[in-house]
């Protein structure tokens, strides 16, 4: 009996995972929904869209944080980064490794994703999609019903509980069946794409993450992982890098990383917070202390406090802020 077999839909926020759910459902399968928080995902209220996903179905969701050990995919990808630093093919394999393990937790026989053929040029080739079925070790327990029609054959076609037509032949970067299809089946709550999915697409983040790695391997910690998020990014040298907070909210964040660094603000004039990660020398933290006031009302080439704190330790610098059009800043600045 078809409905006594459950599958895990892995959804993203987005239409398409909503669809292949929506699809399997209509099959008469049981599906479980599973959302992966990887921490790099830029959609805002993902986790609610897909929340209200799993109402509108009328199915299960279980939201996972998977970000400690999705760093290391970050960090070392087989399959090697697309065109910044997302590693689209390993980052695959890993979502749907991780769902294959929920569907053994779950007592089920297959995993759905809503992976078009075609749609997007690095990860959704014909090549890419036979991998990540083999390289997750899922093999036919993977389905993509969005194609199923054009992709090998998968576990319900072989047990008998689909025939091949039911699945979808949806193929390209059109999304224009996927919107009928959404109409009719009255999905309405999804993501859009233009909204964006993923900040390692993103080329100011991008450079961060790979400035990071770099400069600092593999002690990295998940704390200056997440700085990486907020403010302005300044590498003074490869030990010393400054992050100044560009309004109100980021100064917010900015104050949660004070343990062991040092945090700048100006007593006098409204300003920035802003952070130093590593070991500065004296002439660092005077040019912190400069970089900061040139964010800040302080009037140019005239002396203004920074007050410097780490820990239990506090100072105040009196120093100049560096003139706006001082090339050093632009050279420091990371991927802006
Ligand atoms: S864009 Fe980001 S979330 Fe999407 S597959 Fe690539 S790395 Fe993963």
């Amino acid at each position: 009996m078809v409905e006594d077999v459950r599958a895990i839909a892995l959804l993203s926020g987005g239409l398409d995972s909503a669809l292949a759910a929506a699809l399997t459902l209509r099959l008469g399968f049981g599906v479980v929904g599973v959302n992966l928080a990887t921490g790099f995902c830029t959609g805002q209220g993902r986790c609610d869209t897909v929340l209200a996903t799993g109402q509108a179905l009328g199915i299960p969701i279980r939201l996972l944080d998977v970000s400690r050990e999705y760093l290391d995919v970050v960090r070392h990808p087989r399959h090697g980064y697309g065109s910044r630093m997302n590693p689209c093919i390993d980052c695959r394999i890993f979502m749907v490794r991780k769902a294959g393990e929920v569907m053994a937790a779950e007592g089920a026989a297959f995993v759905v994703t809503g992976e078009v053929l075609g749609q997007r040029p690095m990860s959704q080739h014909r090549r890419a999609l036979d991998l990540v079925a083999a390289e997750s070790g899922l093999g036919e327990r993977l389905v993509r019903p969005l194609s199923g029609r054009l992709l090998g054959p998968t576990l319900p076609e072989r047990m008998g509980w689909v025939r091949r037509e039911d699945w979808l032949d949806i193929q390209g970067r059109s999304r224009r069946r996927q919107l009928a299809l959404a109409r009719e089946w009255g999905i309405t709550q999804f993501v859009q794409p233009s909204g964006g999915c993923c900040l390692l697409l993103e080329k100011v983040y991008a450079a961060r993450v790979k400035d990071a790695f770099r400069t600092r391997g593999p002690e990295l910690t998940a704390d200056e992982f997440a700085l990486l998020r907020h403010g302005r990014h300044f590498r003074l040298s490869p030990a010393v890098k400054v992050v100044v907070g560009r309004d109100e909210m980021d100064n917010e964040i900015l104050s949660k990383f004070a343990a062991g660094r040092w945090m700048l603000s100006l007593p006098d004039v409204p300003g920035p917070v802003a952070v130093v990660e590593g070991a500065p020398t004296e002439e660092e933290l005077v040019l912190a202390a400069q970089l900061a006031a040139r964010y800040s009302d302080a009037r140019p080439g005239e002396p203004v406090r920074v007050t410097l704190v780490r820990d239990r330790e506090t100072r105040t610098l009196s120093v100049i802020p560096l003139a706006k059009d001082d090339p050093r800043i632009a050279s420091w600045m990371l991927g802006e």
